[in-house]
């Protein structure tokens, strides 16, 4: 079985990124660990490694798909860069600014170039408040209108954006489909004009056809407003369509970087090589050996001392269980950390 997205029309060629552009957003050895408390003075006994150095830019324009599978901590990396949870450590730069360090109206000012899509478009919409009220609260709160009229003009405009019919207007959240939801939810993020958006899982809940629709809505906003996006996502073939580079995470670590062309075509970390062979691919004879990852992920609260994946990797050597893997880099910013030779 293909997925929708295999099926999608083939698109326009995508904008292409320069990599001499400097970063729009640089990630520095970013960690959130969760404290886990118990007893009566509910005291921290041990602490949930949810993201542990993890390191990326993103270039203007550019998309860095990140996957794993679910827990791995994708979305709080995404969450910690917006500080909509305040990241344990680590360095978070924006246009050049110090991210972790703003406050009061440098952060709410830096939160509106910086937006998210959630992923459930049921649960992330106020069921009691208008498109109008949801698209233009954003607009109201950060006073970037000063009538009624020119508020409606703008959501009108936003839901045009987002190729929603303007007279829904005055419609409440139910009565839309998933997929005209998340497009609200796209009209809501875009609202403020933002440069980048952070999509967390924001297509995993809607049926593979309507994702295909999304996705392409998500390439083409990209594409007319430079906008740069960090995909989170547990399906690689949604990742494929829309990214430019993609990165692997496994217990709140990065294990592998390359571009989208790349990590399909040659990956060289067993996980990246276990999640690829799970990907439906139309013809048969291009199907890789399916690789099933025996046991489960580790808890993050200990992480297996070693290469974090030791404990299910097919390709596991003595040196693995002992001694962290090197960061390797094979060709133009493909990276990965395994002790296998490439
Ligand atoms: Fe597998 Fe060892 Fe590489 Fe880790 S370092 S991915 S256990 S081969």
């Amino acid at each position: 079985m293909t997925s929708g997205l295999d099926q999608a029309a083939p698109r326009a060629p995508r904008r292409i990124v320069q990599s001499g552009d400097a970063p729009l957003l640089a990630v520095r050895n970013l960690q959130k660990f969760f404290p886990v408390k118990k007893g009566v003075l509910r005291r921290t006994v041990a602490h949930v490694r949810a993201v542990d150095d993890v390191s990326f830019e993103i270039r203007p324009g550019e998309t860095l798909g990140l996957v794993g599978e679910s827990g791995c901590g994708k979305t709080t990396v995404g969450r910690s860069i917006l500080r909509l949870i305040e990241p344990t450590g680590g360095h978070v730069r924006f246009e050049g600014e110090d991210v972790v360090a703003a406050r009061g109206e440098k952060l709410r000012q830096m939160r509106r170039r910086m937006q998210i899509i959630f992923q459930d478009p049921y649960a992330s919409l106020n069921p009691r408040m208008s498109v109008s009220d949801i698209i233009g609260e954003g607009l109201r709160v950060h006073k970037l209108v000063s009538s009624r009229q020119e508020l409606e003009d703008r959501v009108r405009e936003l839901l045009l954006k987002v190729k929603l019919d303007p007279v829904y207007v005055n419609r409440y959240p139910h009565e839309f489909s998933g997929g005209q939801r998340q497009r609200i939810g796209v009209a809501r993020a875009l609202s403020l004009s933002p440069k980048f958006i952070v999509c967390d899982e924001a297509v995993s809940a809607l049926d593979v056809s309507i994702q295909a629709q999304v996705i392409n809505l998500l390439m083409d906003l990209r594409d007319e407003m430079g906008l740069s996006y960090l995909f989170v996502a547990h399906d690689l073939s949604v990742v494929r369509h829309i990214s430019h580079r993609v990165a692997v995470m496994y217990l709140g670590k990065i294990v592998e970087t390359a571009t989208t062309e790349e990590l399909f075509a040659d990956p060289k970390h067993p996980y990246t090589k276990a999640l690829l062979s799970a990907v439906p691919v139309a013809d048969p004879d291009r199907r890789p050996q399916r690789t099933v990852l025996i046991g489960d992920v580790p808890s993050p609260i200990a992480p297996p001392p070693g290469c974090p994946f030791h404990t299910r990797c097919p390709s596991v050597m003595e040196i693995c269980r002992h001694e962290k893997p090197p960061l390797k880099e094979c060709g133009t910013g493909h990276q990965f950390t395994c002790h296998l030779d490439v």
